[in-house]
């Protein structure tokens, strides 16, 4: 049994792929040499499908080029954030970084996440020293004041000691001068 010019057709995609069996393949062979419209229908979804990979395989080498540029890049401005935010990379290295977060949105977010973080953390670190030293000098004001009532007591101590001593001395003195 021959097979015509639509059977052929509806088979062609199928041909190509070489999805058919042995019979169906060479009852199509057959049809295409001998009829010229279904050769260059089926020529023409050869080219179809070949343009198709090729620009499929050309997209992807493009994909993958760009990809694994932005992903050198991105490490690239990983390694070195700290490093500029803190205004320590050198000008080359900080002028890549300028370009690198003025064209990438997603760099330009993560530098102002890490801006404001660091000032965050900057702003905690001034807190945490200015109350220590309030803490240090509370405590050495509290020291001077303890002092101060020491040597007051201290003081009255002293003074009420000689008092008394005079006293002694002067009680003392007027025995024996009554004595004699
Ligand atoms: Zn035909």
């Amino acid at each position: 049994m021959m097979i015509n010019c639509k059977q052929v057709e509806m088979l062609l995609s199928f041909y190509i792929d070489g999805d058919l069996n042995y019979v169906l393949r060479k009852k199509i062979r057959d049809h295409l040499e001998s009829c010229e419209s279904c050769k260059n229908k089926h020529d023409m979804l050869l080219h179809f499908y070949d343009d198709m990979e090729k620009s499929y395989q050309n997209l992807s080498v493009i994909s993958q080029e760009s990809f694994n540029q932005t992903q050198e890049q991105y490490k690239f401005f990983k390694k070195n954030l700290s490093a500029y935010l803190d205004n320590e990379l050198p000008l080359e290295e900080t002028v890549k970084m300028k370009k690198y977060t003025i064209n990438n949105k997603n760099a330009k977010k993560e530098l102002e996440n890490s801006y404001r973080l660091k000032e965050l953390l900057k702003a905690c670190f001034d807190k945490t020293k200015n109350k220590i030293k309030e803490d240090f000098s509370e405590k050495v004001l509290a020291e001077i004041n303890t002092s101060k009532k020491l040597n007051r007591i201290d003081f009255y101590l002293k003074t009420m000691a000689a008092i008394i001593l005079i006293c002694v001395g002067a009680i003392t003195l007027i025995t024996i001068m009554m004595c004699i």
